[in-house]
């Protein structure tokens, strides 16, 4: 779970919870407000209770004053006077006359009561809630004399009140106290018997009497009023229906430790502390308590929507705060799964590039700005010889030390060529090429490097490949030049005398047909010799070239080969001077007058006037031999390339002397294969001088 759903939770618990409490204190305060009108609603009763109960005992404050203002009250008096109450007080049952009676006076009371005509008149008592006829002889007696309305309370006349406990001690409190007292909760005997009620004495003492005497004595009588509780508190409720609707109540005489039930406009009053309110009234000598009981009813009339309206609006925005932290979250998530992709992309391509960087077969290097060296992939170690942690850190300027900041600044630039350094000190071509890469203010440098090591050789090789081919071609060039020369001359001059000796009948002089024999042998082995040289050339160039050695007396050859010359130096009028005294070599015989008779025949051709000079110097592993002659000598530039094959100082067709160019580069060839080395100097117009050295075989 992540945070943000974790927070998307709280703030629906936070919101339900709010809504919860701010529906809490919304319908916590209806509820007081409720209260206050139950408050209200219980004090209205209870006033109206009391001005009812005071309205009440004012009737018999009334009947009071009646018996104070005459001493005899008759029944129909009393009948007149009450009559008006009666009407216009419902709950009242019964205004009553208990006059105290001595045992003296019953009987006088019982004819008076006849007259009145109240044929069935006598002292009753009432025992266990029925009434009967008096039986026990009583000094005083407290009978019920007058009792109006007569018809609903005939039975009760003559009842006497002391006969009853509860009404006795009532009763003498009243006497007692000579103020109005009223009785605990009674059945009434009046009526069917179930009717519950209250009775209020009124004491009405003689004027005349004196105070000393005992109340029992100053006594005249009570008056009495039964009142219907249940009708007294419909009379109080009465101009409340609105403020008593759905409310219980019910009242309690609380005077004694066990309360009674006086009255309860319901069938059961469920007792709930937090609803009950509870006044008390005194009562004349009693102490009554008035409950009330907001019902649920009672309150579900006064709630208003508020609170239903607070909860579920803070319900709805919580839900919609929800909704849109939910779409947030999502967003989020999306965000975030958009971002982890990306990552993931940008992981692959990173190691993607990783890959090839570190595959690369040319050398990366991440520069910073303070040009030392910051990352390096596997190629850049191998050109460098170092490891990567060697490289790290390190200045480039130790590893490319002619990288100067003229190139870092004038990029981009492809393709320097400059020197690496490798760790062994040992230096390579390298090439470089530069660029940057900015990431934030961080601006690196990066060199793509190569080793051009085997570029360059490739090149070289490349190069003497196509000077070889180049020279191939000259070779080419001059031999078809040289075929064209030198092959042709000699068949001219041979096919040039052949018609003179075709025709037999005139044929030329001996003398001239000697001169062309000799002629045409001339250019015979002329052209002969060239072929030789062709063909040893090729051989030689094939590698097929072997030789047969064996030792040799060198000197004699020496001699051979210049007395072979010995006519035409002499023709030349040059002169051939041996200087070689016994040389024995292991040579090849047949090659080493092949040697000697181009070196000779070389400087003979060169040579216009003066000396050649053959001899030989023996070291200890090796013969030097030395041709020298007083001949054109050879140019500097020329020195070089005499020995390559077909070349000529004089190149040109209209060169003076004859020649193939393959005489030198046999000789060198030959010499060469005897183990041995040829060499020149020379001094054009003063003479050249061939030097070879021929291995003796010892050391
Ligand atoms: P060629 O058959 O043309 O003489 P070589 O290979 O024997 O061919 O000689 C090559 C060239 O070297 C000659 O053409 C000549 O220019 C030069 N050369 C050789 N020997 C001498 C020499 N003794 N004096 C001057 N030039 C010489």
């Amino acid at each position: 779970m992540t945070l943000t759903t974790v927070s998307l939770w709280i703030t629906l618990l936070v919101g339900i919870l709010l809504s919860i409490i701010s529906y809490k204190i919304t319908y916590n305060l209806e509820n007081q407000a409720i209260r206050l009108e139950q408050s209200r609603a219980t004090t209205l009763l209870t006033d109206k209770l009391l001005l009812e109960l005071e309205s009440s005992v004012s009737i018999l404050n009334g009947i009071k004053g009646l018996y104070k203002a005459s001493d005899n009250v008759t029944r129909t008096e009393f009948k007149v006077f009450t009559s008006d109450y009666l009407n216009s007080h419902p709950a009242i049952q019964a205004l009553e006359w208990i006059p105290k009676i001595t045992a003296e006076q019953v009987q006088q009371y019982q004819q008076q009561a006849i007259a009145d005509g109240l044929t069935d008149f006598r002292i009753s008592e009432l025992i266990d809630g029925t009434i009967s006829p008096s039986v026990t002889p009583k000094p005083n007696y407290y009978p019920v004399y007058y009792a109006e309305p007569l018809k609903s309370n005939h039975n009760v006349l003559g009842l006497d009140l002391s006969s009853n406990l509860a009404r006795r001690i009532t009763l003498e409190q009243a006497m007692h106290s000579g103020q109005p007292q009223a009785t605990a909760s009674i059945r009434l005997v009046q009526g069917d018997g179930e009717q519950r009620g209250i009775l209020f004495f009124v004491p009405i003492f003689y004027a005349s009497s004196l105070s000393t005497k005992p109340p029992e004595e100053q006594i005249r009588g009570f008056a009495l009023g039964v009142f219907r509780i249940a009708d007294l508190f419909r009379s109080a409720q009465l101009g409340l229906v609105h403020e008593l609707d759905g409310l219980n109540f019910k009242l309690d005489d609380i005077t004694s430790d066990s309360a009674e039930l006086l009255y309860q406009n319901a069938e059961q009053m469920n007792t709930t502390p937090e609803w009950t309110l509870t006044n008390q009234l005194d009562v004349a000598g009693r102490t009554w308590q008035l409950s009330t009981l907001a019902s649920e009813e009672y309150r579900l009339q006064r709630h208003s929507l508020l609170p239903n309206t607070v909860l579920f609006s803070g319900l709805g925005l919580t839900l919609l705060l929800a909704i849109y932290l939910r779409s947030m979250v999502t967003r989020e998530q999306d965000i975030r799964n958009q971002v982890s992709l990306r990552t993931q992309q940008l992981k692959e391509s990173e190691a993607r590039n990783k890959l090839i960087v570190d595959n690369a077969a040319n050398g990366v290097l991440a520069i910073s700005g303070d040009r030392t060296i910051m990352s390096v992939n596997p190629a850049a170690e191998r050109i460098f010889d170092y490891s990567a942690e060697q490289l790290i850190g390190t200045a480039i300027k130790d590893i490319i030390p002619d990288l100067t900041e003229y190139h870092v600044h004038s990029m981009p630039d492809i393709n320097i060529s400059k020197t690496g350094l490798r760790k062994n000190g040992s230096a390579f071509p390298l090439n470089i090429s530069l660029g940057t890469s900015q990431s934030g203010a961080q601006k690196t440098l990066i060199a793509i490097v190569y080793d051009d090591t085997q570029r360059q050789e490739a090149e070289q090789q490349l190069r003497r490949g196509m000077q070889a081919a180049e020279e191939a071609n000259r070779q080419k060039s001059m031999f078809l030049n040289m075929m064209s020369h030198e092959l042709r001359t000699p068949l001219t001059v041979i096919l040039g005398y052949i018609p003179l000796l075709q025709n037999p009948e005139r044929l030329p002089t001996q003398d001239i047909v000697k001169q062309i024999a000799d002629d045409i042998s001339v250019s015979g082995n002329h052209l002969l010799s060239l072929i030789d040289d062709l063909l040893d050339i090729s051989k030689i160039e094939a590698g097929q070239m072997a030789l047969h050695t064996s030792l040799c007396q060198v000197d004699i050859i020496i001699n051979e080969i210049l007395q072979h010359f010995d006519h035409q130096a002499k023709k030349q009028q040059l002169q051939l001077i041996n200087k070689v005294a016994d040389v024995e070599l292991n040579v090849d015989p047949k090659r080493f007058r092949q040697i000697l008779f181009n070196l000779v025949g070389n400087a003979l051709k060169f040579t216009h006037q003066g000396t050649i000079e053959i001899s030989a110097e023996s070291h200890s592993s090796y013969v030097k031999f030395s041709v020298r002659d007083t001949g054109i000598g050879i140019p500097e530039h020329a020195l070089n390339t005499i020995f390559d094959v077909f070349k000529q100082v004089d190149n040109s067709s209209t060169r003076k002397v004859s020649g193939s160019g393959l005489g030198l580069a046999i000789t060198q060839r030959l010499v060469e294969l005897h183990g041995g080395s040829l060499s020149v100097s020379s001094v054009e117009a003063q003479g050249s001088e061939f030097m070879f050295t021929l291995p003796t075989g010892k050391e």
